[in-house]
């Protein structure tokens, strides 16, 4: 399907309408950001290297039954996608304590967390995503009672699947975030999964491999994100 016109671009993704309404582009760029929007680079390579890792995670989760709104790769950088009307909230899971849950609550990094935990934040970088809850959703009409369920089944879906994948490849899943959105009435998972927005860590050294190296300095984001991939049987060729 032909890229027409830009609809959106985000800090790392751009979206084009195509000449079917229900379809759009979504094309990965290497413009890379973190601490909403503070810290910005461009990193080489990394749109092919998220564009063919998000492929490869929507396709397993569409195998497991997870609706999503991938349909094929275009090229390199370019996705084709179902345009879905999005839920403005983000849902994020967490098999290990990480990130702002251990500066939020005085956690220690790496403690299991059994169960994970589900957390809802609102999407506005303005307000820098802040923390909401179920009753927040509700008063405010972000999303229906019945959707939020959906999304949270959903979400504790991707993560038995992706739990289990990176397991297999010598990974932890440590946490990350989902978007949904709307397809025909349908809840479908939208957005990314990429390393930019997930923790993963080596099993055995527990190194970061994610986008943690770009907020804390680490080095060597990229190559890191492709390791992962190819410890998953992404070929990036
Ligand atoms: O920062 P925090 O610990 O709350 O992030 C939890 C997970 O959600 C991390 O994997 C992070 O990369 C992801 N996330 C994201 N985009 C955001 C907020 C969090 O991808 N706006």
């Amino acid at each position: 399907m032909e890229k027409r016109n830009q609809l959106y671009s985000g800090k790392a993704k751009s979206v084009y309408t195509t000449d079917h309404p229900d379809y759009m582009i979504m094309e990965f760029r290497n413009d890379t950001s973190a601490f909403d929007g503070q810290k910005l680079a461009k990193l080489d390579r990394k749109g092919m290297v998220n564009n063919k890792f998000n492929a490869f995670i929507m396709q397993r989760l569409e195998e497991a039954g997870v609706p999503t709104h991938f349909v094929s790769l275009q090229n390199d950088t370019d996705s084709l996608v179902k345009c879905l009307k999005m839920i403005p909230l983000e849902c994020v899971v967490r098999n290990v304590a990480a990130g702002s849950l251990t500066r939020r609550l005085g956690i220690k990094e790496g403690i299991d967390l059994n169960p994970p935990t589900f957390e809802l934040f609102l999407k506005d970088d303005a307000l820098h995503d802040p923390m909401v809850n179920e009753y927040h959703v509700r008063s405010f009409g972000w999303a229906e009672d019945a959707h939020v369920e959906k999304m949270k089944e959903l979400t504790f879906k991707v993560n038995d699947v992706l739990k289990k994948l990176f397991d297999a490849a010598g990974m932890i899943l440590v946490d990350y975030k989902l978007e949904f959105g709307l397809f025909k009435g349908e809840v479908v998972l939208g957005d990314e999964i990429s390393p930019d927005g997930c923790r993963i860590w080596d099993k055995d050294t527990r190194e970061k491999l994610d986008k943690d190296r770009f907020r804390q300095d680490l080095g060597n984001v990229i190559e890191s994100y492709e390791m992962v991939g190819r410890r998953l049987g992404i070929s990036f060729d």
